[in-house]
């Protein structure tokens, strides 16, 4: 298989090359040149699968045979190694829960599964690999769980100084070894454009090797279609069939991975694409302009995202048709009010306790769901990790899950940065080992 760019479809790419190198040379993102159909005996050996073999199944038309057939399956059983369960709510919603993984976020499937794929790819390159990736806090972590110890992969962390949760940023400032978490003085759009930039510096890029783990990178948003296969069997063991499936968004690799494997067969109806504050996809489906805008800080900041740079994967997949596109995914924004509104309520009602994340993608739902669908929103964080914006609504200290409470006797190592690339050239290259 061959990946294309989205900015040129003639120009395209093998796998080796479009996961080392995250971006196209054109700076476009790279697309599967086809998305094959799975065949009849999937489906009806689903029921039965675990995670590891709907991965294997799946994403081997995209990733084998340049990883032979017998390590991509046992690579698929080890980056998915983690429960992801369906859990009913309330009677015509229920939570997909994907933050069962080591940082509790979804982010740990795209995460683990890149680091497995980049590792195999970069063993004999001969030189390290610097992967570098901004966060607006559930990808620092997961990245940087997912790679550490790797050796010859060095990963270093953006983030916006003061705006990432406590326990996120906990989660990778404490890591040490291979990683290094920088906090930048702005926002997570200037962490994005400094990666960028250091993608287009060309100098750089003859003196170091660098790579992006952002849900750019391929490896990363399509390892995330296994559990909307996965969602699908539980909810049909459950009797549901009509399903919607509410995403919440921010740079829209998640929904990206639910439409492709939509594309591979997977019968779910429709999306609905949940956003907080920061608008701007919503606005598109609804006007038909695409107007990024700077990032509005939200609670559920891991959505703060005010150009979404994997929209352009979505356009691309509908031959860029907005009634296409709107013929299966809805938009809607929650604002913070109704975030909070809908985490009170859906505690006292069901006692279940939303994460703010989570909690947009319930509440999208309540707005949107038809009356014979069964919504199945994707609860992407675990409420423990924000416990500020959580435990004052609920009146209730959350359990911490083992894990985190380890994170959070760590202590914290960053390096501090101006909004400036040539302060972040100067730190990478004098950070790299060139070997
Ligand atoms: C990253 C993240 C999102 C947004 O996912 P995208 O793929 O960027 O749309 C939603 N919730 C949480 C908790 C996240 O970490």
């Amino acid at each position: 298989m061959q990946y294309y760019s989205t900015n040129n479809s003639s120009l395209k790419s093998d796998l080796k090359n479009a996961v080392i190198n995250g971006l196209a040379d054109d700076k476009g993102l790279f697309m599967p040149e086809e998305i094959p159909a799975l065949p009849d005996d999937f489906w009806e050996r689903l029921p039965a699968m675990s995670l590891g073999e709907i991965g294997f199944e799946t994403l081997k038309h995209f990733f084998c045979p340049i990883i032979p057939e017998q390590d991509f399956r046992q690579l698929t059983d080890d980056a998915f190694n983690f429960p992801i369960p369906l859990v009913p709510v309330s009677e015509n919603i229920s939570a997909l829960e994907l933050f069962h993984g080591p940082t509790l976020a979804f982010k740990d499937i795209g995460a683990r599964f890149l680091a497995r794929v980049m590792a195999r790819f970069t063993k004999d390159y001969g030189r390290d690999i610097n992967v570098l990736v901004a966060t607006s806090g559930d990808t620092g972590s997961a990245v940087a769980n997912g790679f550490l110890g790797i050796d010859g992969v060095n990963v270093f962390v953006l983030y916006p100084k003061g705006l990432v949760s406590d326990v996120q940023e906990k989660q990778f400032t404490t890591l040490g070894q291979n990683i290094t978490a920088i906090e930048v003085d702005g926002s997570f759009d200037d962490c994005q454009s400094l990666v960028k930039t250091a993608f287009m510096d060309q100098q750089l890029k003859e003196a170091i090797s660098i790579t992006s783990a952002n849900s750019i990178n391929l490896a990363r948003f399509l390892p995330q279609m296994v559990y909307y296969f996965y969602a699908y069997a539980q909810a049909v063991q459950y009797g549901h069939t009509d399903l919607a499936v509410c995403v919440p968004s921010g740079n829209f690799g998640n929904l990206t991975a639910g439409l492709i494997a939509q594309r591979m067969g997977l019968p779910i109806k429709r999306f609905i694409a949940a956003t907080n504050l920061n608008d701007v996809v919503p606005q598109y489906l609804q006007t038909g302009h695409y107007q990024s805008m700077a990032s509005i800080a939200t609670p559920a900041n891991a959505m703060d995202v005010g150009d979404p740079s994997n929209f352009i994967r979505i356009q691309e997949l509908f031959g860029h048709e907005l009634e296409l596109i709107k013929q299966v995914i809805e938009g809607i924004s929650i604002n913070n009010q109704e975030l909070f509104e809908t985490i009170d309520n859906v505690y006292n009602k069901y006692q279940y306790i939303l994460d703010p994340h989570g909690a947009i993608g319930f509440k999208a739902l309540q707005k949107k769901l038809m009356n014979n669908e069964h919504g199945i929103f994707l609860a992407t964080a675990h409420p423990a990790k924000f416990p500020e914006v959580v435990e004052p609504i609920i009146k209730k200290t959350i359990d911490q899950p083992e894990r985190l409470k380890a994170f959070l006797k760590g202590e914290k190592q960053v390096k501090s940065l101006t909004n400036s690339y040539e302060e972040l050239a100067k730190l990478l290259l004098s950070q790299t080992r060139n070997v």
